[in-house]
């Protein structure tokens, strides 16, 4: 894996931004310890050679969770699997999905004041409770078909490390209360009592709710392999390069390996949505790259040690750590969230981060011994992934005006875990022809040009 230089020195983001064409992704991706963990899956390379079928009624593109779930939705709704096309240009799942942070965490609510200042107090709600809909949905499915997909729901914390953060929390929890929010699964840990529940020795306060730790490419290769397995075609290594208007009203969607027309195009391309839907600029879906660490644990964090909740470490709104464990292999999955550069490039990571993002462990969890860890304990693995932005903070989901018939599903702000379950749902009711009132998502979240322009302008953001 490749490491990139220190960003440190970058200029401002709204230049960068401007200047940042969308891209494909990158072949030469690296491997995260999630992909590292799951090479034996079949269809990795499903049909990576050969043309593809000339016409195909669904085509979905990208294979991560947002594309895996739309087919396997598909198909429950009746569309015959052998109708449905994946398109993934590189292996299976090798997106974020493949690179997370392991975590089905709903944000409980610290981001209402921020969804309330943009989309009002009503609607701010419906985007925090739908997030916690989700833990339950997948928890659900996850019983349901008895997934291996290490699965673990565990209590996590938002642990406050300065006083700023602590009352931003505070004020967020407030003003969702006082909307009507409920908090009967908040509890607020403070002073000693935060820092005896957390671990954590500089806890100042600690929000704790019901979460979930996950191995997410397990559970996309599982939904993959249902839908595969009934008929379903996946073809990796085949990016699509553009998608242009066919006959009949269809799409065709270019390949190296040949054009498929297509009745209905599904964008699950996350990220990269902006290199076939120019209209997304890197100002409207931002790539965000953020650094992963993979931990073997010194026997402080093993055996009966291993720690049963998970947490964010937070010192700012934008800066902070996160923290959980599998409990299969004892891996501690490490996350320096904060930004390591605007960049469609997934190849590489900072030695600088993988340096603050073992002291900050170290300091923060002395009882790690960290620095007297013996041979095979410690640092495992470091790779990147990006975080799909938008300026109004919520995904973009439905038809996209103008190209009836095109679909899109991306920009999760980091929460797709804590999303998806409820986005593709939605979604492919309106693929169906349902009405976004069927989709019972937040009406923020439905995607428009007007939505879009508002945003460049800078309205109510
Ligand atoms: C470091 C990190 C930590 C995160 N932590 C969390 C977390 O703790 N909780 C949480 O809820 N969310 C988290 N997220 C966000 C979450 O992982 C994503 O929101 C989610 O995985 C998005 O899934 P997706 O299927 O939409 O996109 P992806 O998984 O990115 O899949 C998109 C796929 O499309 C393919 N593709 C793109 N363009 C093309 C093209 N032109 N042709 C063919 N294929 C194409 C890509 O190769 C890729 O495989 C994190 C993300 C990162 C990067």
């Amino acid at each position: 894996m490749e490491k990139s230089p220190s960003t440190s020195d970058s200029p401002s983001p709204f230049g960068v931004l401007q200047n940042l064409r969308p891209e494909l992704p990158y072949p030469n991706a690296a491997l995260s310890y999630w992909h590292r963990t799951t090479r034996g899956f079949p269809y990795l390379r499903a049909n990576e050679t050969g043309p593809l079928p000339t016409t195909m009624p669904y085509a979905i593109i990208g294979s991560g969770l947002s594309g895996a779930l739309t087919a396997f939705e598909l198909i429950q709704a009746g569309v015959r699997p052998d109708e449905i096309l994946i398109l993934e240009a590189r292996e299976a799942v090798s997106g974020s999905t493949g690179r997370n942070a392991g975590h089905v965490r709903p944000d409980a609510c610290s981001g209402f004041n921020d969804y309330a200042a943009i989309h009002g107090t009503d609607e701010a709600l419906h985007i925090v409770n739908n997030e916690r809909v989700v833990l339950t949905s997948v928890q659900q499915f996850v019983q349901k078909h008895n997934i291996d997909c290490d699965f673990q729901p565990k209590q996590t914390f938002d642990v406050c490390l300065t006083r700023e953060i602590a009352q931003d929390e505070m004020d967020n929890v407030e003003q969702y209360a006082n909307a009507g929010g409920s908090l009967d699964h908040i509890k607020l840990h403070e002073g000693d009592a935060a820092k005896f529940r957390t671990g954590v020795r500089d806890a100042l306060t600690a929000w704790e709710w019901p979460a979930a730790s996950i191995h997410p490419v397990k559970l996309a290769q599982w939904l993959l392999t249902d839908s595969i397995e009934k008929g379903c075609r996946l073809y990796t290594n085949c990016p699509v390069s553009q998608v242009t208007r066919g006959e009949n009203d269809k799409w065709n969607i270019h390949t190296d390996r040949g054009v498929v027309a297509a009745g209905r195009v599904i964008h699950c391309t996350n990220a990269y949505a902006g290199a076939l839907l120019p209209q997304l600029s890197a100002m409207l879906l931002t790539p965000i790259k953020v650094q992963m660490h993979s931990l073997i644990p010194t026997q402080a964090f093993s055996g009966s040690n291993v720690l049963k909740t998970s947490m964010a470490l937070r010192y700012e709104k934008h800066r902070y750590y996160a923290l959980t464990q599998m409990a299969v292999d004892g891996m501690i999955i490490f996350g320096v969230a904060k930004p390591s550069g605007f960049t469609f490039d997934e190849t590489s990571y900072t030695d600088e981060l993988v340096m603050e993002g073992l002291e900050k462990f170290d300091s923060l969890f002395p009882r790690a011994h960290y620095q007297k860890k013996r041979h095979g304990e410690g640092l495992d693995h470091a790779w990147s992934g990006l975080i799909a932005m938008t300026p109004d903070k919520v995904p973009y989901i439905g038809e996209i005006d103008g190209f009836e018939g095109q679909f899109i599903c991306a920009g999760f702000n980091g929460h797709g875990m804590a999303r998806i379950f409820s986005c593709v749902p939605g979604l492919v009711k309106l693929v169906l022809g349902g009405s976004w009132q069927d989709t019972k998502l937040p009406e923020s979240f439905r995607y428009s040009h007007g939505r879009l322009n508002k945003a460049l302008a800078g309205d109510g953001l």
